[in-house]
C-alpha cells in the first residue's frame, strides 16, 4: 500500500474524506483551487490588489493526550511538513505527547504617567475593583454572558507609571479585540477618577502562563541510519544543553521549534505575529533569551519538554471569514482553544525534535535540499510536467538555480 505522501494530491483529499476526516464539501474547497471570494478579500485588507496562495500540507498521527490528529501546515518552507510528520512518528513511538493547558486567559495593561501622585492612585484604583468589573462587562457584556470577561485586576507603580493590568477570559476567542475594547472602556473610567487619561490601554501578547507538553521516547526510535538511538538521543540532549548557554543556537533552536506552531497558526486562520512575539518573549523572560524546548536522556528513553504560551482562538478574528481555517480546524478535531494549543505545542516539540536529531545525524542540508529541489525547479522556470522531471533531476548532483536552468534548457532541447 503506498504511503500518504506517495499519493496523488486528488487521492490523499480522497483518503481522508474516507477516513472521515473530511467532508465532501472540504474536498472540494481544497481541490478547487478557488482564491478568497473577492468580498472577502477585500474586507480582510486594506488597498488589496491581489491575493497570495500558500501551499497546505499535513502533519498525520500527531498524537496528544492519547488521540491521534491530523494538523494542517501553510507555509513556503517544503522541509517542515516532512520534518513534523518525522517527529510525530518518533514521538507516536513513546505513545505520543501528553500536554497540559493553563486557563485562557488575556492581560490588557492600562497605563498611566506621571501621575501627580501614584500611591495615591494606586490606593484609589484598588479599593474601587467592583466598578471597574462593572465598566468592563458593560463594554464587552455578551462575554460576560459566554461565561468569560474580566477575571482579575492589578495594580502596580513602576518608576514614573502607574501601571492596571486586566485579566480577561475570552472564552473561545483569541480575544485581542475583546480585551481593547475593555480595556479602553476602563481606561476612559479610571481617567475620569484620576483626571488624566491613560498614556496606553491595550492588551499584552506577553504571558507567562506556558502551555506545556512532554515526551518520552524509547532512544531506539530516534536511531539513524548511521548511529544508533542511544548515541543520537545523547546528542540531542547535549545540543539541547549546548542551547542553555548560546543564544545563537537558542534563536535558530526557538526558530525550528516556530516552523510548525507558525504555520499551524496561519493554516487556522489565527495571528501568527502574536503567536510569535509571545513565544520569544517567553524564552527571554528570565533576562537571557532561552531554548523554548529541553532535551535530556535517562534509562534509555529521551525526554522532550516544551513550555510556550500561545494566544489562540477557535472563533472571532478572520477564523470565520477564511473557510479553509474551518477546515484545518475539523481536519484537526479542533473544538476549542485548549484543543488547539495543545495540537500546537505539540507540534513545536515534534517538529524541534525532528530538526535536531537530523542536526546531530545526517546534517539539515540533506534533507532540505532535497526538498528544496521542487522550488529550485519553479524557481527557474519549469511548468506542468517539467517540474516533476526537473526535480528529479537535481536530487544527484549541484543544486544551483544556474543548473536547474541549464538542465530545464536541454529538457526542453530534447523536447524539439
Ligand atoms: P473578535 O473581535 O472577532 O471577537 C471574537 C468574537 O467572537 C466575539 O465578539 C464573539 O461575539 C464571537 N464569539 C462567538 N462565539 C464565541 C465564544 N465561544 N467565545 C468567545 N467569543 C465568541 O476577535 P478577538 O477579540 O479574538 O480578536 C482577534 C483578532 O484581533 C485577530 O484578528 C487579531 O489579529 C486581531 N488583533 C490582534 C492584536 C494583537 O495581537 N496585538 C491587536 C489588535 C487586533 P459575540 O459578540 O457574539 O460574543
Amino acid at each position: 500500500m503506498r504511503k500518504f505522501y506517495q499519493l496523488t494530491r486528488a487521492e490523499r483529499v480522497q483518503a481522508l474524506v474516507d477516513a472521515g476526516l473530511l467532508s465532501t464539501a472540504d474536498a472540494h474547497l481544497l481541490l478547487a483551487d478557488a482564491p478568497l471570494p473577492q468580498a472577502t478579500a477585500e474586507h480582510l485588507t486594506e488597498n488589496q490588489i491581489g491575493q497570495f496562495p500558500l501551499p497546505m500540507g499535513l502533519v498525520r498521527g500527531l498524537r496528544v493526550n492519547g488521540l491521534t490528529h491530523d494538523v494542517a501546515l501553510v507555509g513556503e518552507e517544503p522541509s517542515v511538513v516532512a520534518a513534523a510528520n518525522n517527529g510525530a512518528r518518533m514521538a507516536r513511538a513513546g505513545g505520543g505527547v501528553t500536554v497540559q493547558v493553563p486557563p485562557h486567559r488575556v492581560a490588557a495593561e492600562v497605563v498611566f504617567a506621571d501621575l501627580a501622585e501614584p500611591e495615591a492612585a494606586v490606593r484609589l484604583i484598588e479599593a474601587q475593583v467592583a466598578d471597574i468589573k462593572a465598566a468592563a462587562a458593560a463594554a464587552h457584556p455578551s462575554i460576560v454572558r459566554r461565561g468569560g470577561g474580566l477575571q482579575a485586576v492589578h495594580v502596580q507603580q513602576r518608576q514614573q507609571f502607574v501601571k492596571v493590568t486586566l485579566v480577561v477570559d475570552p472564552q473561545q476567542a483569541m480575544g485581542a479585540n475583546i480585551v481593547n475594547t475593555i480595556a479602553e472602556r476602563v481606561g476612559r473610567l479610571l481617567g475620569s477618577w484620576l483626571h488624566q487619561p491613560p498614556l496606553i490601554s491595550i492588551l499584552s501578547n506577553y504571558s507567562d502562563d506556558a502551555v506545556i507538553a512532554t515526551v518520552a521516547i524509547p532512544v531506539n526510535a530516534v536511531a539513524t541510519r548511521h548511529a544508533d538511538g542511544a548515541t543520537v538521543a545523547r546528542l540531542i540532549a547535549r545540543t539541547s544543553d549546548f542551547a542553555m548557554i548560546d543564544i545563537d543556537r537558542a534563536t535558530t533552536n526557538n526558530k525550528g521549534v516556530m516552523n510548525g506552531i507558525a504555520a499551524a497558526t496561519i493554516a487556522l486562520g489565527n495571528d501568527y505575529r502574536a503567536v510569535e512575539a509571545g513565544a520569544h518573549a517567553y524564552a527571554a523572560r528570565s533576562g537571557r533569551y532561552l531554548p523554548l524546548t529541553q532535551w535530556r536522556v535517562a534509562d534509555d528513553t529521551l525526554h522532550g519538554k516544551i513550555a510556550v504560551p500561545l494566544q489562540l482562538g477557535v472563533v472571532g478574528g478572520a477564523v470565520g471569514a477564511l473557510h479553509r481555517a474551518g477546515l484545518a480546524q475539523r481536519l484537526a478535531g479542533i473544538k476549542t482553544v485548549a484543543d488547539a494549543q495543545a495540537l500546537l505545542a505539540a507540534l513545536g516539540l515534534v517538529q524541534n525534535l525532528a530538526a535536531v536529531r537530523a542536526l546531530v545525524g545526517p546534517g539539515i542540508q540533506a534533507g532540505h535540499m532535497h526538498l528544496q529541489a521542487g522550488a529550485l525547479a519553479v524557481a527557474a522556470g519549469a511548468t506542468g510536467d517539467e517540474v516533476a522531471r526537473l526535480t528529479q533531476q537535481l536530487q544527484a548532483g549541484d543544486k544551483t538555480l544556474a543548473r536547474a536552468q541549464h538542465l530545464l534548457a536541454l529538457m526542453r532541447q530534447e523536447r524539439h
